[in-house]
């Protein structure tokens, strides 16, 4: 990589006495900061020159993958496309230099287009309405609980403090339940990977009176529509639970179902994943909750703000720009998208449930298990040929889980071009499981240690230096 030309730190560039910047002249005088608000050292800034520091972060950023770059089916993170026109709109100098303090009467617009997504996402789910407050999906998810959990408080019901999660749910339902305060019931999936009504209606018959509510994600973390939420929704209200809808990845549902009619009384949306802000990497999200009708006095106050106004701004640009019309193909081309790649590649693939899927869906490794070649195998060889590597070993249903999801986006023609390299893969599996096994041969560097970065990472410049010595 050429990247080495550069240095791989800007600090290895740093030059002392170089400079990127002139400050002008000084008409304010000097003003004396006190001793004790002072430095005992000078920081340790890299000193560069402004071109230096334009090709160190251009071809940094060239070494990064992303949507822009190529095709991403990182299950359950719905990586799809984000206009550029939501950037634009969501850059406006009136809204990006707005200010959480500034007096209300000078935001009266602002205050409206929040008004107007607010009603835009409440006919897109069911709901009667929807607080920005939460800067995530699972602080969604733990604000959703708080409601649930003054729901019940309101009625005295204060022994309600258990929460039913599917054993097949994101990991972050059961971390938000105990985060809450809240006991985790799990309840099995059937073999074909739906929730087992027989284990709900055990645990309900157990714990009914002590049940605040019940997580589900729909379609499901195998990307399969539960068919039996009434059932399942008539079982925990007659108990006098609440039905908690994780809609992180609303993306299938788009114009397909809405969870308020299915019987959920609060949900949470991922902005950033179903509408339209570039995410991953920590970057900015939001996640609205919103309850059904009777349940808006519960929301709690968990912010005096409301949550990141620029993720909002482009969720309403992406809804006005698709249009009540255009909206409604979003989750019916993501589903019809995923079973394509599904049905083209499960002579190959393992497939453990062969049904129709909704936006994704989940193999378990090759199916040829003779060739020692693993799901992380694939991963590695799939960045070779310049595609970003499925969600893998998620969920932990299946030992070797390789979870797809294309989105809406993607042209026939590029997944066409992913299901040839994913049956080259599985050719050179047999043929020469080595080339696989030792990928990837094409990036900056090869297998990083996983175990040891997560378990001694080195996040600063200094430790590197000291261990380099
Ligand atoms: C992504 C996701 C979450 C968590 O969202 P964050 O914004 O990462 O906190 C929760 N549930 C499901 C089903 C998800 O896919």
């Amino acid at each position: 990589m050429n990247n080495r030309l550069y240095g791989n730190l800007i600090f290895e560039l740093s030059k002392e006495g170089r400079k990127g910047y002139s400050l002008p002249e000084n008409n304010y005088g000097d003003y004396q900061i006190p001793k004790e608000w002072c430095r005992v050292e000078d920081a340790a800034l890299p000193e560069c020159d402004e071109l230096t520091v334009v090709r160190h972060y251009t071809n940094l950023s060239n070494n990064n993958f992303g949507v822009d770059t190529g095709f991403y089916p990182l299950g359950s993170c719905t990586m799809k496309y984000n206009p550029k026109i939501n950037e634009e709109v969501a850059a406006l100098p009136q809204f990006q230099n707005l200010h959480p303090m500034q007096p209300g009467k000078t935001v009266m617009g602002v205050m409206t287009l929040i008004t107007w997504l607010n009603q835009a996402l409440c006919e897109l789910t069911g709901m009667s309405r929807f607080t920005f407050k939460p800067y995530a999906g699972a602080h969604g998810e733990l604000t959703g609980l708080m409601v649930i959990d003054n729901y019940h408080r309101s009625r005295n019901d204060m022994q309600r403090k258990k929460v039913i999660v599917p054993d097949s749910a994101h990991g972050t339902n059961p971390a938000s339940a105990a985060v809450c305060g809240l006991e985790i019931l799990e309840v099995k999936s059937t073999s074909e990977g739906l929730v087992d009504l027989g284990d709900l209606e055990r645990l309900v018959g157990l714990e009914g009176p002590n049940i605040a509510a019940m997580m589900m994600t729909n379609p499901n973390t195998l990307g399969l529509f539960e068919t039996r939420i009434p059932e399942i929704a008539k079982l925990i209200h007659d108990c006098g639970g609440l039905m908690y809808y994780d809609g992180a990845n609303l993306n299938p549902m788009l114009g397909a179902c809405r969870p308020g009619d299915m019987g959920f009384d609060v949900m949470h949306i991922n902005l950033h994943k179903t509408f339209s802000t570039p995410h991953g990497g920590g970057g900015p999200g939001a996640g609205p909750v919103g309850v059904r009708w009777g349940l808006e006095e519960f929301f709690p106050d968990i912010s005096p703000y409301h949550g990141n106004f620029g993720v909002m701004m482009r969720a309403y640009a992406y809804i006005l720009s698709l249009g009540r019309e255009q909206i409604k193909n979003v989750g019916p081309l993501a589903t019809l998208n995923a079973n394509y790649i599904k049905e083209s590649l499960k002579d190959v693939y393992e497939l453990p449930i062969d049904t129709t899927c909704c936006h994704e869906f989940v193999f378990d490794g090759l199916k040829d298990k003779s060739t020692g070649v693993t799901t992380m195998d694939i991963a590695k060889r799939l960045l070779d040929y310049g595609y970003h590597a499925p969600t893998i070993y998620f969920p932990l249903l299946f030992h070797e889980s390789l979870m797809i999801e294309p989105t809406e986006n993607e042209s026939k023609e590029t997944l066409d071009g992913f299901i040839a390299v994913m049956r080259k893969i599985a050719e050179e599996a047999k043929n020469d499981p080595e080339l696989v096994k030792t990928a990837p041969h094409n990036t900056p560097i090869g297998r990083v240690d996983d175990v040891l970065a997560a378990k001694h990472p080195i996040t600063t410049y200094k430790q590197m230096l000291n261990d380099n010595n």
